[in-house]
């Protein structure tokens, strides 16, 4: 079944206001498109743009997605769907060494999985950063020509000395004014490998006394003798992140560049460079336009690249995919689903204040889109025995479970009674404390869909605990019978056949860490990690589940909502990883 529960229109936010009030004041009406990226004459020669809005999500292949790319990848493929637009998948592989197509892979199936996708407009809207490098030479060089930039032979020690401080203004570089015709020569020669790496760096001409330190001459150019996985060794000099990510936004003709708030302070040179280069008549006016939003930040949850690949290397998770991991490919292991985080995006929003999303929230949303699309099963998790005493031996009947008890639609299955059966350690005690409905002797409660019984006696172990409970049932109570409202309890049990039941490995997993905060005020975020995110236990299953198929997920009544892990299932023997529980255990 699937269920598509993204409202149609997600609440209003500010960059929703922007793109409306660019779209009724016709801002990128006059765009046009050639079907590829490109400069401002081959945009020239195009049809004016089909997609109404262009964003992009730019990853570097350098990792995997977590949740907080959620946030962004549901916002800007979001807009493009709701907008008449299309987002681009960009991967900004400028930076030579770091990139594997290992992440390459991940990321787009990662999209994919989310629900959304770059065709549009009967193309593939599928772009590497890197591609554009011959353009961000030729960009660089008419900086030079236009006396927008120059390079320096500072050392990077006196380089940094002279960009000042926040309460100083910088100093000007020596190389500052040579002739545009010097600058050029040596940024050729850098390019030609004839300068060690190091030795000089191209840099803007802005305002080495700008309060903003961004604008004291970035530097754009690098030499750096680097292997590029696209590339190869074409070149020895590699544009700087800054310099390129502005130049991709307007090739791709990208109307709306979004990207969270670290960037604020580097908007001033985002639009610096680009009207610099629309002024030499390489870009194509309208330029995009940079807008910044608060990144996600979630309780119980480190999002860092850096500590999550301490987590993984150093072994306190299994793996990029551990199901207890905030990564999307740990997180689509866990069983949570694309349309919760779909919800989850629409439900947050997006503001330019930074915070703390309670991580209930993301819990909810995933309940929400499980509840309404999850079929319903038994599963005894922490099993003891039931026998029915005056139930005969050698017999069995069926009884009759829905699959989901919002959609009557999907049926009802087959769930074999005998006489014995498994139940749930904590559905017995021995003396009930207040308010305890459930099994205890003289006491009387329904087994679900089957009859009312009641307690008996019980056996124990030598060790003291409960092994074995006795009851005698009802014979006239049977659900769904005309008697079986005949005798009323308070308590509804689940169970399975002990000679109908399977045995499989269940993983109950926890939150990964253990404090809302991870590593604040003064502690370590490894002493915060809970060390009881993960028990795995043998659970008892009803018959149905022996070929659950890898990645089919369902609601174990009253436990919460599991999924086959699509990694060690086999054929006929699915282990299965709780997602998350009925009810959230965190705030009592
Ligand atoms: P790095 O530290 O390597 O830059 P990154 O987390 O920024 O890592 P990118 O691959 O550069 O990773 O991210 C791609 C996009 O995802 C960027 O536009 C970035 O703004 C966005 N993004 C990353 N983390 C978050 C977050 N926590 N919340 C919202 N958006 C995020
Ligand atoms: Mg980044």
């Amino acid at each position: 079944m699937s269920s598509d529960k993204t409202p149609v229109a997600p609440a209003a936010n500010f960059i929703r206001n922007i793109v409306e009030r660019d779209l009724e004041q016709g801002t990128y009406a006059s765009r046009r498109w050639n079907g590829t990226p490109g400069d401002a004459s081959h945009q020239a020669a195009g049809e004016p743009d089909p997609a109404k809005i262009r964003t992009r999500f730019p990853p570097e292949p350098n990792g995997y997605l977590h949740i907080g790319h959620a946030k962004s990848i549901c916002l800007n493929f979001g807009l493009a769907r709701d907008y008449g637009g299309v987002c681009h998948m960009r991967f900004d592989d400028t930076n030579p060494e770091k990139e594997e197509q290992e992440y390459v892979d991940s990321i787009k199936e990662t999209i994919k999985w989310l629900g959304f996708g770059w065709d549009a407009f009967d193309q593939s809207h599928l772009y590497f950063a890197s591609n554009y490098f011959d353009f961000m030479y030729r960009a660089a060089e008419a900086l030079i020509n236009n006396g927008h930039a120059y390079v320096d032979q500072q050392s990077a020690e006196d380089m940094r000395l002279n960009r000042g401080t926040l309460t100083e203004p910088g100093k000007d570089s020596p190389w500052r004014n040579r002739p545009a015709a010097e600058s050029l020569q040596l940024f050729r020669e850098m390019r030609d490998g004839k300068h060690a790496d190091g030795s000089m760096v191209l840099r803007a001409k802005i305002d080495m006394a700008s309060p903003n330190i961004n604008l004291r001459d970035p530097a754009i150019y690098r030499i750096k003798r680097a292997h590029h996985h696209n590339t190869g060794d074409k070149w020895c000099i590699y544009p700087m992140y800054t310099f390129a990510h502005p130049l991709e936004d307007a090739l791709e003709q990208i109307t709306h560049s979004i990207c969270t708030l670290e960037f604020e302070d580097q908007r001033p040179f985002y639009d610096w460079v680009l009207e610099r280069l629309a002024e030499a008549g390489l870009l194509a006016n309208p330029l995009p336009k940079q807008y910044e939003f608060s990144r996600l930040n979630l309780t119980y949850v480190v999002l860092s690249k850096r500590k999550l690949i301490e987590l993984v290397e150093n072994k306190h998770v299994d793996g990029w995919d551990d199901p207890r991991l905030p990564t999307l490919a740990g997180a689509r292991r866990r069983g949570y689903t694309p349309e919760g985080f779909r919800l989850f995006a629409d439900r947050i929003g997006v503001s330019k204040s930074d915070s703390w999303i309670e991580y209930t929230i993301l819990e909810d949303c995933m309940r929400e889109t499980l509840n309404e699309s999850a079929e319903r099963r038994i599963a005894v998790l922490d099993p003891i025995k039931l026998v029915i005493s005056n139930y005969p031996e050698n017999q069995e009947e069926d009884c009759f479970a829905p699959n989901h008890p919002l959609h009557p639609e999907l049926g009802k299955r087959v769930v074999p009674l005998s006489r014995e059966l498994w139940i749930e350690r904590e559905d017995f005690m021995e003396t009930p404390v207040k308010g305890y409905f459930r099994l205890f002797p003289e006491n009387m409660v329904r087994l679900r869909y089957g009859y009312v019984v009641k307690c008996t006696g019980f056996d124990k172990d030598a060790d003291g605990s409960v092994s074995t409970v006795y009851c005698e049932y009802l014979p006239d109570t049977k659900s769904g019978t005309p008697g079986a409202d005949s005798v009323k309890v308070k308590g509804n049990i689940h169970w399975v056949s002990v000679n109908h039941a399977h045995a499989a490995e269940i993983r109950l997993y926890d939150r990964l860490f253990k404090e809302a905060h991870p590593g604040t005020g003064d502690r370590n975020y490894l002493d915060d990690i809970n060390p009881d995110s993960v028990q795995i236990i043998t659970a008892q299953l009803e018959p149905a589940l022996k070929d659950a198929q890898p990645e089919e997920r369902f609601q174990f009544e009253r436990h919460g909502y599991f999924i086959v892990d699509k990694k060690d299932s086999q054929a006929g023997a699915p282990v299965f990883n709780r997602t998350v529980t009925l009810r959230d255990h965190w705030h009592k």
